[in-house]
């Protein structure tokens, strides 16, 4: 059902977790990936576990308009198009808006919030000029509820689910799809991390209960979340900002 045979993909911030989830289904699921993220050794580490499957890769910051750029010209010049842009690159802070400085703000704003516009603008460019694609951003549960302790970062989200919806309105005539997924808490490396940060195991504890399924999630159920919504599969679906989080939005 989900056939990504030959489809021309960027993935952003696939170094780990989710992003190296998708990038990971994707080049399985037959896709030519160009992995991109500011971590190069963990580029480098991705590229020796897949380079069999012909994923490449580059490093772009998308927090600079230049880096986003050149790597959908770097996808577009490798695979002669670009068929699929996955927009995950984010940063995750725990803070209330007490703890949240402006500079705080301003970081979250930067890679979340106009990382993800970047991602969206430049791919959007070089779909419209081979006549369609589909681009799935990656916001979260925080991205369409409130949530404690996200003063900065579920904001940020909304942007994601935001984008999501305007620019499926707009581009739909051109046949570009534009969809999101909303994961719940999903043990990626950062998530993980949180053990063993102040109040974090609480934090954890806490989410888990949260999420009617009774657990966190793994990286691959958002994957394979993914995969559907950039694939053919998924034709007749713009605009859909999809849970993936073992219900917690249903409660
Ligand atoms: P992660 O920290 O494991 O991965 C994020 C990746 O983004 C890292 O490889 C990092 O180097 C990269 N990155 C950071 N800043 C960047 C920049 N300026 N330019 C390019 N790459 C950059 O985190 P994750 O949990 O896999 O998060 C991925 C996405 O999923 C984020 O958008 C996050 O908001 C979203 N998300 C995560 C969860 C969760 O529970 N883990 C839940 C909902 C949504």
């Amino acid at each position: 059902l989900v056939d990504l045979t030959g489809k021309s993909c960027l993935v952003t911030g696939a170094a780990s977790g989710i992003g190296r989830a998708t990038a990971t289904l994707l080049a399985r699921l037959g896709a030519r990936v160009l992995a991109t993220d500011v971590n190069a050794a963990g580029l480098a580490a991705l590229h020796r576990e897949l380079a069999q499957t012909g994923l490449s890769t580059a490093t772009a910051d998308v927090t600079d308009p230049e880096d986003v750029r050149r790597a959908v010209a770097t996808a577009v010049q490798r695979h002669g198009r670009l068929d699929v842009a996955v927009a995950n690159a984010g940063v995750l802070p725990l803070s209330d808006v007490l703890e949240t400085t402006p500079e705080d703000w301003d970081h979250v704003m930067a890679v979340d919030g106009k990382g993800m516009f970047l991602t969206c603008k430049y791919a959007i460019e070089a779909m419209r000029r081979t006549g369609g694609g589909a681009i799935v951003c990656v916001s979260s549960i925080s991205g369409l509820a409130g949530q404690a302790r996200q003063a900065a970062y579920g904001p940020a989200k909304f942007v994601a689910s935001g984008l999501t919806v305007h620019l499926a309105v707009e581009w739909a005539a051109q046949g570009i799809r534009v969809n999101a997924v909303a994961p719940g808490t999903i043990t990626t490396e950062r998530v993980r991390a949180l053990a063993d940060e102040p109040g974090g195991p609480e934090y954890l504890t806490e989410m888990a209960a949260a999420h009617p399924l009774g657990r966190l999630g793994a990286p691959e159920e958002v994957a394979r979340a993914i995969a559907f919504l950039a694939s053919d599969a998924a034709s007749f679906i713009t605009g859909a900002v999809l849970p993936v989080d073992g219900g917690y939005l249903a409660r």
